[in-house]
């Protein structure tokens, strides 16, 4: 048996999980598609309004290694490219493209290929890049950027330790789909050319854990539980779990060997390359108690949150806050019109009861309680203090940007202080500030070319005009010598 270690802080938090199987989404009059795509990173759209698109066929396309090409979940016309609501924590509008589907579900020519051990591990991740797999696990950061690594990758770990309450479309998704997501990871260990491969399940996942250890039997995978402690299924703590190695912060895990992946990645990954198929849905958890039927449920990406709601039996008593996400690190959203998207993995809509009654916010006593839960072994209080006043450096110093928004601090602040809504607007004002010195850096840059490429020519006309002087003066003085001579 595999000796684990543990990682600094954490908490054992209710699971409550729904245990029910995957059943399919219907069909949705509109799908939508933002074009922000995580952090400040943007798709660009390439079908026309009016444009009638397939299943499967691209419909914004990646323009950078931080954003995946988007395609359409069902064949239908582009019905307009305009701003809607966004899951995004300011709840802001951004422009998103609508399909108002046709009911056909007509879809392009999907490529499936078989034999993948044929192909190079760079013409896999093209084809992971072309079907646009991100993360699933919530980060949805592109899948074949994270592959392409020049480091040498000892270890794959696909992460199915679905830590965060609420969420059981991972668990859900192993009982039914186990072999496929075997051989996903297969294919990912080929990519990576990686030695060893370990699928983590959480030891509250019997089922799922059953259904790995009879399809992984045959197969060169390693299967460990790890225990239910929240937030085991943060990389960094998962890796430490598993193996002991601490990832340091500004660190990342391929620096050491390692690389993670999520459960359902490796399934799309399977789904891309085995099958052919873009990603173009995921299986998404609609729970709590303000939904009448909470279940796993196979979702089109760009479903509106309301459709999934009305498919569960609609909302069940006054719903006091609807999350996108799970409990702990969730976006609560302003609407049930916003749709899912790729990093969608639950929909929880709370009743008062279910939610903490918290008191007013009060200040700080410095108990330490927040360093003490913190699996990143952050000093939460003084990051607060520090993005509450705006000093931002201060922040960076403090790696306000190894804080993974687990969640923990604020669920033992004693003083009810909303620690992550801090730290999100410290990074997000951060982020901003580095885009805004970037972009001013850029137009220095560009004024100081133009100002040499303007003295360039202004150099250049000088000294066309001095030798159309000299020219003109020799030949007066050529002119005036024929003069004279004649
Ligand atoms: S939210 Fe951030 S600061 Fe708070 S416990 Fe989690 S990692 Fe630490
Ligand atoms: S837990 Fe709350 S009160 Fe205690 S030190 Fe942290 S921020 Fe301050």
């Amino acid at each position: 048996m595999t000796k684990l270690a543990h990682f600094h802080g954490g908490l054992a938090i209710a699971a409550n999980k729904c245990a029910s199987p995957i059943i399919d989404s219907n069909l949705p009059d509109e799908l939508i598609y933002p074009l922000l795509q995580r952090a400040n990173n943007y798709t660009l759209p390439i079908v026309k309004l009016g444009e009638r698109v397939l299943k499967g066929q691209i419909i914004a396309s990646a323009n950078s290694p931080f954003t995946a090409p988007i395609h359409a979940a069902s064949s239908g016309i582009v019905k307009a490219i305009e701003p809607r609501i966004i899951a995004h924590p300011s709840n802001l509008t951004d422009d998103c493209i609508i399909i108002e589907t046709d009911g056909l579900d007509a879809a392009i020519a999907f490529q499936p290929c078989p034999d993948y051990q044929k192909e190079t591990p760079a013409d896999l991740r093209a084809k992971i890049h072309q079907a646009g797999i991100v993360g699933l696990g919530g980060a949805a950061f592109p899948t074949a950027t994270k592959l392409t690594t020049e480091q040498d990758i000892h270890t794959l770990i696909i992460n199915a330790a679905e830590c965060e309450p609420y969420i059981s479309c991972d668990a859900s998704l192993i009982q039914q789909q186990a072999k496929e997501i075997v051989q996903g990871a297969l294919i990912l260990q080929f990519i990576l050319q990686a030695k060893h491969c370990i699928i983590a399940v959480e030891e509250n996942m019997p089922k799922a854990k059953q259904a790995l250890q009879q399809t992984i039997n045959t197969y060169l995978i390693q299967l460990i539980t790890v225990p239910a402690i929240y937030p085991t299924g943060g990389e960094k703590q998962l890796i430490q779990v598993l193996t002991g190695t601490k990832i340091p912060a500004k660190s990342l895990p391929a620096e050491h060997g390692f690389i993670c992946q999520n459960i359902g990645t490796a399934y799309a990954v399977y789904q891309a390359i085995i099958q052919g198929l873009p990603l173009t849905e995921r299986i998404i958890t609609v729970t709590g108690k303000g939904i009448k039927q909470p279940q796993n449920i196979r979702t089109r990406i760009g479903t509106s949150t309301k459709h999934l709601i009305a498919q569960s039996g609609g909302y069940n008593q006054e719903v006091q806050r609807l999350i996108m996400g799970g409990s702990m690190m969730g976006i609560a959203l302003s609407s049930d019109e916003i749709a899912v998207t790729k990093a969608t993995n639950c929909i929880l809509a709370m009743t008062s009861d279910q939610l903490e009654s918290k008191s007013a916010e009060m200040p700080c006593i410095r108990c330490g309680d927040c360093a003490t839960v913190c699996p990143a072994e952050l000093l939460p209080q003084q990051l607060y203090w520090y993005g509450r006043s705006g000093q931002l450096e201060q922040c960076q110093d403090y790696q306000l940007f190894s804080c993974i928004e687990c969640g923990c601090c604020d669920v033992v602040c004693p003083s009810h202080i909303p620690l992550v809504q801090q730290f999100r607007a410290a990074k997000g004002a951060i982020i901003i500030k580095e885009k805004q010195a970037e972009q001013a850096n850029l137009a220095k840059i560009r004024f100081q070319n133009q100002q040499q490429r303007r003295a360039k020519e202004e150099q250049e006309q000088l000294a066309k005009a001095e030798k159309r002087k000299a020219t003109i003066e020799r030949m007066k003085a050529a002119s005036l010598a024929k003069k004279k001579s004649l």
